[in-house]
């Protein structure tokens, strides 16, 4: 049984259907890239996985428990986390945005997890009374991943973490990511950016709403729609 398993899973926005049927497996600890064009729906499909938009058909099970009808904190509190394009509360500081990503559990624990981030992100450590409004777009997407791994999730879905980031950031947040991986906590990456597939164990390419190809990171890297989809071939 996988940590996570979507089954026919059915999304949209009032009249206008996104997701037609996705299935989709996240095993304990492992990173799954979400590969797709603009508008593919990766987006979509994570916001209906924490729970921001209803799953209008199919199922949703993380840990054996079905959860589609559940509210996101519902989610959360069961080891589900999300960190979406934009990540981080400006007009917060550094330290806040921290405690909240670790709202549900005790502050010891949060505290403890924090110094460890800390040590792994040396210039927010040294930012940490600043509003994370004072950061730049690299250390904004790091303060949104230390965020979301302040809570030890099971599953971390990411919305797009190289977004908006020039190509040295996107290395810094492969390389953060990398050094997270063993740690016990699952990825679930949506990312236009191919460089990711370094990270990935396996991989799903959607298109219009559907999955075209999964497989292994190989297999991936060898599908010509994967080429087509990225590279134009
Ligand atoms: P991108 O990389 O551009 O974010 P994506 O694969 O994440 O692409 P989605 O954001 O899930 O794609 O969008 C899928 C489709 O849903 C698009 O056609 C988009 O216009 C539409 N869509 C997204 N949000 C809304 C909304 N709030 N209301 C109506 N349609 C929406």
């Amino acid at each position: 049984m996988a940590l996570l398993e979507v089954r026919g899973v059915e999304a949209g926005y009032g009249p206008l259907q996104i997701l037609w049927g996705i299935d989709l497996d996240v095993a304990a600890g492992e990173t799954v890239l979400l590969l797709g064009a603009n508008s593919a729906g990766k987006t979509t499909l994570l916001r209906t996985l924490i729970g921001l938009l209803p799953c209008r058909g199919g199922s949703i099970a993380f840990d054996g428990e079905r959860i589609d009808a559940l509210a996101p904190d519902q989610r959360i509190r069961r080891g589900i986390a999300f960190m979406s394009e934009l990540g981080v509360f400006p007009t917060l500081s550094i330290d806040e945005n921290i405690a909240l990503g670790g709202y549900f559990l005790p502050e010891a624990q949060v505290r403890r997890r924090r110094d460890a981030l800390f040590a792994l992100f040396p210039d927010l450590a040294a930012k940490r009374r600043q509003p994370a409004a004072s950061l730049s777009g690299g250390q904004r997407k790091m303060l949104g991943i230390a965020k979301v791994l302040v809570a030890q999730p099971r599953l971390l879905l990411m919305d797009e973490p190289s977004s908006g980031l020039a190509p040295v950031f996107v290395k810094q947040v492969i390389d953060v990511l990398g050094s997270s991986i063993g740690d016990g906590t699952a990825l679930l990456i949506a990312e236009q950016n191919v460089a990711f597939l370094e990270l990935a164990d396996r991989g799903y390419l959607i298109d219009h709403g559907r999955v075209r190809v999964s497989g292994a990171r190989a297999e991936l890297e060898a599908s010509d729609a994967v080429r087509e989809t990225y590279f134009g071939l």
